[in-house]
């Protein structure tokens, strides 16, 4: 499952450079696949083609967040979620509405990383 940063999060940056997959984002900063990953141009995700390229709306004007699709957990580089291990206030938490299984999770690394 994804983590997800919630409205406790006091906007002090110290998780952003900590992600490996680059999933984290200032608030209201556009975010795409390619940043901080090996994808570019047009690829397949859970079925969709997409382009790495591209910019998205911000998920978050207020706060850090998180980007589901490039967040595995760490999977594949750390032993615990590294946002989370820094938080000074521990608002990096699993996200129940983007459940997935290890297996999932490391697909989705190596998918961003080759
Ligand atoms: S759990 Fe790891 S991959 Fe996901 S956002 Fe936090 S640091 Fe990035
Ligand atoms: S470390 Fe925690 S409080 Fe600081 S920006 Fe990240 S989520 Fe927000």
């Amino acid at each position: 499952m994804a983590i997800i940063i919630t409205e406790e999060c006091i906007n002090c940056g110290a998780c952003e450079p900590e992600c490996p997959n680059n999933a984290i984002y200032e608030a209201g900063v556009e975010w795409a696949y390619k940043d901080g990953t090996k994808v570019q141009g047009n690829f397949q995700f859970k079925g969709m083609s997409l382009n790495a390229d591209e910019k998205h709306e911000p998920i978050s004007k207020e706060v850090y967040y998180i980007v589901p699709d490039k967040c595995t957990e760490c999977e594949g580089f750390h032993e615990e979620p590294q946002c989370a291990a820094v938080c000074p206030v521990d608002c990096c938490v699993p996200d129940p509405d983007n459940v997935e299984t290890k297996d999932e999770l490391l697909a989705k690394k190596n998918l961003l990383h080759f």
